[in-house]
């Protein structure tokens, strides 16, 4: 289960499972898909189906056996930040992340509000990075909160892009990644969309990642005008400083 095919991490950790909507990004939902798919197959894990927000104590403990350096997203399956999370295991994830240098651990949250509440309780090591997703102009009010927080590295996942983003305000932002849906209903995204996010990262100097097109415009293709963009920040331990 740890292994996946998200190409801008090595490996998924989900100390939790299960998660609610939050925005018109959740729509079609990856997560809510592969939980039933698991459930059918009878995974314990997941057991209680997508709507249950659930805690898995027992997982904690897994990133100590891994020894290699890689890149660990956290809670693929779920928003780490969800109000259903108690502050208590946040804590308890993050404590698990900070004792295990070896490994980047990357957090993506819909819920940039509670990410901020929380985040004056959490150790924020440089092996820690956050991201917030934004898919359309509607969500843009989670970058600035992002920017509030402690993390030393920050990052945005525009996926899936369903709308114009407009002027972006990348200050304090180190990466974007962007990529359209990826479902049986797919959203359309607009070429010109991802130019002009490409454009202002250029500008504002900040690593891009194009990850696909998604399911319309020629799915799972990584070109973008016949170039693939795969930037990925580099993890030192000691580059941001301490
Ligand atoms: S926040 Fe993420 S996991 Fe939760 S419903 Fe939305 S897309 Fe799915």
């Amino acid at each position: 289960m740890a292994n996946t095919l998200i190409d801008w991490t090595d490996k998924v950790w989900n100390p939790v499972t299960g998660c609610t909507k939050a925005s018109a990004g959740c729509k079609n939902c990856y997560a809510e898909r592969f939980t039933k798919e698991l459930q059918d197959k009878g995974i314990e894990k997941y057991k209680d189906g997508f709507k249950v927000v659930k805690c898995h104590p027992d997982c904690l403990n897994d990133p100590y056996k891994w020894k290699k350096p890689e890149k660990v997203f956290v809670n693929s399956m779920s928003d780490l930040f969800h109000k259903d999370v108690p502050l208590e295991f946040i804590k308890r994830v993050f404590q698990t992340m900070y004792n295990n240098e070896q490994l980047v651990f990357q957090i993506l949250t819909k819920r940039a509000e509670r990410l901020l509440e929380c985040d004056p309780q959490l150790k924020w090591t440089n092996n820690i990075w956050m991201g917030v997703s934004v898919e359309n102009e509607a969500v843009k009010y989670r970058i600035d909160l992002l920017r509030e927080c402690h993390a030393r590295l920050k990052f945005l996942s525009i996926e899936p892009l369903i709308g114009n983003l407009g002027e972006l305000n990348l200050k304090g932002i180190d990466w974007v990644i962007v990529g359209g849906e990826n479902a049986p209903e797919a959203r359309p995204m607009k070429e010109e969309w991802v130019l002009d996010i490409q454009r202002q990262c250029k500008e504002q100097n900040v690593l891009f990642f194009f990850k696909q097109w998604g399911g319309c415009n020629g799915h799972g293709s990584r070109l973008l005008k016949g170039k693939e963009y795969r930037a990925i920040p580099e993890y030192r331990p000691d580059f941001f400083g301490v």
